[in-house]
């Protein structure tokens, strides 16, 4: 069950970026708070939440095939038994929170920017906790 502060998204890939920047939009207005500060956090640690560029597709797939480079899935000296460390260390990177200012209403995004769940270990249904200061 999804709660009042909680945004629910679901990956259908081990790793995709997930823009969901209108959803927040929207809960801003439902929550009705003209002027603050909109913080989303992420309760997970094999995926991260981030703020980058929505106009080019590519931008998504170099950031994630980049990582993939870096951070392989089966690195030969990771000793995690989930066999899934390269996920933990991709949502350190990335982080688990953004804190994004709003006025009227209304987020202070730049042009180009979109807000992003980023799954490394999907697919898999995650939780955004919104928190409005
Ligand atoms: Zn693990």
């Amino acid at each position: 069950m999804q709660r009042a502060n909680e945004l629910r998204i679901v990956s259908s890939a081990r790793e995709e970026m997930i823009e969901f920047t209108d959803e927040v939009s929207k809960r801003i207005t439902a929550i009705g708070v003209d002027d603050g500060v909109c913080v989303l956090f992420v309760q997970h640690t094999t995926c991260g939440i981030t703020i980058n560029e929505n106009a080019d597709p590519d931008v998504q797939s170099d950031m994630l095939g980049f990582l993939q480079r870096l951070i392989p899935q089966y690195e030969p000296n990771f000793k995690h038994f989930e066999h899934n460390s390269d996920a933990h260390i991709k949502s350190t990177i990335v982080g688990s929170s953004v804190a994004i200012p709003f006025d009227n209403g209304k987020l202070c995004l730049g042009r180009w920017q979109g807000i992003y769940l980023c799954e490394f270990d999907g697919p898999r249904e995650r939780s955004v906790l919104i928190k409005v200061l």
